[in-house]
C-alpha cells in the first residue's frame, strides 16, 4: 500500500473500487461527523475550510406537516395580520435564495472534491503504478535537465505541452512567465527557485516560455503605468517586463493592439533571460558552459511551438 498527501488529505490505496469511494462533500442530509465508515481512500478529515451546510428537516418527519399545509396556514396567518407581510416577503425571499442553493449541488453539478479525487486515482492507477522504476528512482532524489519559467495560464502547461514527464523539468509558473532582475528583497521567491535549480539541482538549460493569448502580457500593454492604480499586485507584477512593452510601443508603434500584444508575449521573454543574467550563478553557469539559456513560444491557437536562443557575451569576472 502506498501513501501519498495532498494538503490535509491522505490517499492510502487506490486498488479499491469506485463503489467504496462514499462522498465527503457534506451534503443537505449527511455531515463530515456521521456514523458512515471513513472511505477507503480518504480519511474521514475536513480538508477544506467549507461553509457549514445547509440544514433542512426531512419532509413529512421534524416539520410535521407537508407544503400545502404550510402554505395554508401562512396564507391565514398573513391574512389575520396584514402587518406581517413584509416579514414574511423578507422571509420568503431568504428561503427561496436558500433553496436555489441546495438545488444547486445536485450530482451533475461540478463536484471539486470527486474531480480531484478521480484525478488522483486515475494517475495512480494508470501512470504510478505502471512505472515502479521511475517512481522509485524519484524517490530517491531528482535531477532535472531542464528549469522551465512558464506561465499560471491554465492552458500552457509545459508539462502537458512538453510532455515533461516526472523529474525532467522544475518549473516555476507565475503570471506572465516572468523572471525578474536579482533582487533579495523584492523577488526571493524566484531567486530562491533559480539558485535551487542552478547551484543544486544543476539544471543545464533554462527555459523561458511565453504564449499567444496572454493576459498578463494584455494586462502589461494596458495598464497607463501614470501613478494610477487598478490592481493590487498585476501592474507591479508585470513591469517586471516593462523594456518590452516599451521596445514594442516603439518597434510596432502602427500595429492593432492585438499584434502588439504578441511581440510583447515574445519580446518579454527575452526581457526575462536578460534578466536571468542579473544572477551571478547563472553568469557562472554560462561562462564555464555548464549552464544554457532558451526562449521559448507555444501559441495554443496556432498549434505550434517555437524555441530560440539568444546571443549574448559574457566573460568572467575579473579581479585586479
Ligand atoms: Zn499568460
Amino acid at each position: 500500500m502506498s501513501t501519498a498527501s495532498i494538503n490535509s488529505w491522505c490517499l492510502t490505496s487506490v486498488s479499491a473500487s469506485k463503489k467504496s469511494l462514499p462522498a465527503l462533500r457534506p451534503s443537505v442530509f449527511a455531515s463530515l461527523n456521521s456514523s458512515v465508515s471513513p472511505p477507503t481512500l480518504i480519511r474521514n478529515q475536513p480538508v477544506f475550510a467549507a461553509p457549514a451546510p445547509i440544514l433542512y428537516p426531512r419532509r413529512g418527519e421534524e416539520m410535521g406537516n407537508d407544503y400545502n399545509e404550510a402554505i395554508e396556514s401562512l396564507k391565514k396567518l398573513l391574512s389575520d395580520k396584514e402587518e406581517l407581510k413584509t416579514v414574511a416577503a423578507a422571509k420568503v425571499e431568504q428561503i427561496t435564495a436558500e433553496l436555489q442553493t441546495v438545488s444547486s449541488s445536485d450530482p451533475k453539478a461540478f463536484d471539486p472534491v470527486e474531480k480531484i479525487k478521480s484525478g488522483f486515482i486515475h494517475f495512480k492507477k494508470e501512470k504510478y503504478d505502471k512505472n515502479p522504476g521511475l517512481y522509485s528512482e524519484l524517490a530517491k532524489g531528482q535531477s532535472p535537465k531542464f528549469m522551465v519559467f512558464a506561465c499560471s495560464d491554465s492552458r500552457v502547461c509545459p508539462s502537458h505541452v512538453l510532455d515533461f514527464q516526472p523529474g525532467e523539468a522544475f518549473v516555476v509558473r507565475n503570471v506572465a512567465n516572468m523572471v525578474p532582475p536579482y533582487d533579495k528583497t523584492k523577488y526571493a521567491g524566484v531567486g530562491a527557485a533559480i539558485e535551487y535549480a542552478v547551484l543544486h539541482l544543476k539544471v543545464e538549460y533554462i527555459v523561458v516560455i511565453g504564449h499567444s493569448a496572454c493576459g498578463g502580457i494584455k494586462g502589461l500593454m494596458s495598464f497607463p503605468y501614470d501613478g494610477t492604480t487598478s490592481t493590487d499586485f498585476i501592474e507591479d507584477w508585470v513591469k517586471v517586463c516593462y523594456n518590452a512593452k516599451t521596445k514594442i510601443l516603439a518597434e510596432h508603434a502602427n500595429s492593432p493592439f492585438p499584434d502588439m500584444c504578441t511581440q510583447c508575449e515574445k519580446e518579454a521573454v527575452n526581457v526575462s533571460i536578460g534578466h536571468l543574467l542579473t544572477y551571478p550563478f547563472v553568469r557562472d553557469g554560462l561562462v564555464n558552459k555548464t549552464l544554457g539559456l532558451k526562449g521559448g513560444y507555444y501559441d495554443f491557437v496556432k498549434g505550434s511551438f517555437e524555441l530560440w536562443g539568444l546571443e549574448y557575451s559574457l566573460s568572467p569576472s575579473l579581479s585586479v
